[in-house]
Order: C-alpha cells, then sequence, then structure tokens
C-alpha cells in the first residue's frame, strides 16, 4: 500500500511500503523522491508494486527511510489512482482539525474541480480538452487519516487548544 507521511500541511513525505513479489517482503518504508515518481508507482501499484531493488543501491538489507510511529501524521493512499492528465494537478488538502483530507484538482485554465461533476463542466466547455483528458482519469478518493498519528501531534494539540481558547473566549463575552 502506498502512503504518505504527513509533518504538516505545507509539507508532506512521500513513502512506500515493500509488499514486491520478486524478492520477501521487507516492510520497511522507503521514500519516494518526487510527486511524480509517487503518482507513477501508486497508479499501477497492485499489478507491479515496489521493492527495494528498484532503486538503485538499495537493499532490503538497508534500514528504513522513514518509520511509522507517532511523530508525524501518517496518511494512507488507495493504490491505483489514475496518475492525473497533463496539465493538471491533484492536491490533497488536511483539514484544519485533522479529521479528513480533501482531494481537488487544478484544471489547465487554473480552476479547481472538486468533484467529477467540476471535470465534466471543464470539459464542456473547454471540448479541445476532450481528446487529452478523460473523466476516468480523475480519482477523488481522499487518502485515509491514521487518527493515532493525530493525537500525539504537536500542530494537532496546538489547533485544538487554540480551538479551546476561542470557546473560552466567546463563553467569557456572553
Ligand atoms: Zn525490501
Amino acid at each position: 500500500m502506498a502512503a504518505r507521511a504527513v509533518e504538516s500541511t505545507a509539507r508532506a513525505r512521500l513513502a512506500v511500503v515493500v509488499v514486491g513479489s520478486r524478492e520477501r517482503w521487507c516492510y520497511k518504508w522507503r521514500e519516494i523522491p518526487t510527486k511524480d515518481e509517487f503518482e507513477t508507482l501508486r497508479e499501477n501499484f497492485t499489478e507491479d508494486p515496489w521493492f527495494c531493488s528498484r532503486r538503485p543501491d538499495c537493499s532490503c538489507e538497508d534500514p528504513a527511510d522513514i518509520e511509522y510511529d507517532n511523530s508525524r501524521i501518517w496518511v494512507i493512499d488507495k493504490p491505483n489512482i489514475p496518475k492525473p492528465p497533463p496539465e493538471t494537478e491533484r492536491l490533497v488538502i488536511m483539514r484544519r482539525d485533522f479529521t479528513k483530507m480533501d482531494t481537488y484538482y487544478v484544471m489547465p485554465n487554473g480552476k479547481r474541480a472538486r468533484c467529477a461533476g467540476d471535470v465534466d463542466k471543464f470539459l464542456e466547455a473547454n471540448p479541445e480538452y476532450q481528446t487529452r483528458i478523460s473523466p476516468s482519469d480523475f480519482s477523488f478518493a481522499p487518502p485515509k487519516v491514521l487518527e493515532e498519528t493525530v493525537s500525539n501531534n504537536s500542530a494537532w494539540k496546538a489547533a485544538k487548544a487554540k480551538k479551546q481558547d476561542k470557546a473560552n473566549t466567546s463563553s467569557a463575552q456572553k
């Protein structure tokens, strides 16, 4: 299963757990250097899983790049999400309360598509893209936030404290 380890809403580390079939399964987390590479391997993850020997000079004997623990927030992507079409960018944004992530696409005209309906509207309004972009290239499935990694996170604690402060202030004003 492919995953992202999110340190803050602005900075994410992309990693994949090794469940390769051509070697023994080491279950180590390996960091994927670019979003483009991550999106490519995620697209075919079930048929074509990642394994350590795909990376030059990397073997199962090497220590994991990143350990699964509560020091950062982890979210797990679904496998086999199509690679975003050319001229689009797929973004997932963490909600302020860390309960969920929302997926959207930045379309070639710079506008955001938040659901399949928005993609259809774009293609209707811009028929020149219909040969290059298919509605089936889009998946709005958000990654799943692993709750157990959220509750120990300092950013989450700060957000919660701020919310509590606000509640206290507004009740004091009454
Ligand atoms: Zn390995």
